[in-house]
């Protein structure tokens, strides 16, 4: 590589930086329906504005060393994570379509949106529409100037008009790719939900398989699901033997009389549920009180993940059975004691469900192997994979 060569993988590495900084902003206020210009990023902590030398990606968190200037909370070690993750992905692409300024903005454009959709997914269970139905469209008429529509050792899956302009092949490439991917996902949606009786897989992932097949094409697309089949399967295979539950995103109102008489009122964004058919909940970040005090909890379940058309608006009493360490680590365990049998239903359910992992997280690893190794994954997949196979097992 050339001394400009240099500067200009430098510069996209940066550049990488600065989106991951802003899709730190994204993953954060989209599903939260907030607006992603403004206000200017502020410390959830104390609320103060975060001064420009203080937002510099990966930088300001190593010379703040992971806190608030003003506050000192802690800094999430996911924030320089994501932009480190995305700046290496910008290099990566640079490097794939070296010499090939559009086909490599078009794929760095497409990881950023990859990376935003996989966190959104991890902390939601939901890949938000305002990503992926725009993204099909735009990755759609970009598809003519994409290099990944006519990658040579894949010509034969991409030669859809014989003789024809290779824009309109490209075309028609990214747009069967497109319907390959959903098509893919409505099937197994279908099936699963047969075998299941319940909701298999989310809309959002065949939008999002969708979105990918739009970027890479279809043979990818159908490399992408295997790929995602794969890497699922190991890691909730891995989660089930470690058992590792996570607390679920909800609106959770706890109310009640403290031990002194004095009025008793705290939310949360997260609770825990520690017996899913009892609906015991342990929260976290709770005011100080007194175990035993009678409280009334009001908890909104999100739609999504419950898979219910709205909301589901709980009233459930019990008390706190527990008070567990101080200041932002002091948590409660709430002993829910009254509740009809449709509550404790959609208690068991929703914990359930936040047990299963997210499939968009595993696509979206797929759509980046799809996009910088289109020939890699193609090999691996028929000739690669197969040897090893037959290396490991016999023939
Ligand atoms: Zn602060």
């Amino acid at each position: 590589m050339d001394a400009i060569e240099t500067v200009r993988a430098v510069a996209t590495t940066a550049m990488g930086l600065i989106v991951g900084s802003f899709l730190n902003v994204v993953i954060w206020r989209l599903p939260r329906g907030e607006n992603l210009a403004r206000p200017r990023s502020a410390c959830p902590g104390c609320g103060t504005m975060i001064a420009w030398y203080d937002n510099v990606p990966v930088v300001s968190w190593l010379l703040l060393r992971a806190r608030c200037r003003q506050c000192k909370t802690r800094i999430r070690v996911r924030y320089p994570l994501v932009e480190l993750l995305t700046g290496g992905l910008f290099l990566l692409a640079f490097l794939a379509y070296r010499g090939d300024l559009v086909t490599t903005g078009i794929v760095a454009v497409f990881l950023a949106a990859l990376v935003a959709i996989s966190f959104i997914d991890l902390d939601y269970r939901i890949i938000p529409d305002a990503i992926s139905k725009p993204g099909i469209v735009v990755f759609l008429a970009a598809a003519p100037f994409s290099a990944l529509h006519a990658v040579e050792a894949l010509a034969w899956t991409r030669t859809w008009v014989p003789g024809g302009k290779p824009a309109l092949n490209a075309l028609l490439d990214a747009g069967i790719g497109a319907a390959v991917g959903a098509l893919l996902i409505l099937l197994i949606r279908a099936i699963g939900t047969w075998i299941l009786k319940k909701e298999a897989m989310g809309l959002g992932d065949v939008k999002l398989l969708a979105l990918i097949g739009a970027v890479v094409g279809p043979l990818q697309a159908v490399y992408a699901l295997v790929v995602a089949c794969f890497g699922g399967a190991l890691i909730g295979g891995l989660l089930f033997v470690v058992g590792k539950r996570r607390p679920m995103p909800c609106a959770m109102t706890v109310r009640g009389s403290g031990g002194d008489g004095q009025g008793l009122e705290a939310t949360f964004e997260r609770v825990k549920v520690l017996q899913g058919d009892q609906g015991d909940f342990l929260v976290r970040g709770a005011p100080a009180a007194s175990a035993g005090t009678a409280v009334r909890v009001d908890l909104v379940l999100p739609a999504t993940r419950i898979l219910e058309d709205e909301d589901a608006q709980l009233d459930l009493r019990g008390h706190i059975a527990r008070v567990e360490g101080e200041g932002v680590a002091r948590t409660w365990v709430i002993e829910i004691t009254e509740h009809t049998e449709r509550d404790a239903d959609l208690v068991s359910f929703f914990a359930q469900s936040y047990r299963y992992i997210p499939f968009g997280p595993f696509l979206a690893l797929g759509g980046v192997l799809g996009a910088l190794l289109p020939s890699g994954v193609h090999w691996f997949l028929t000739a690669g994979y197969p040897a090893l196979a037959r290396s490991l097992f016999g023939s």
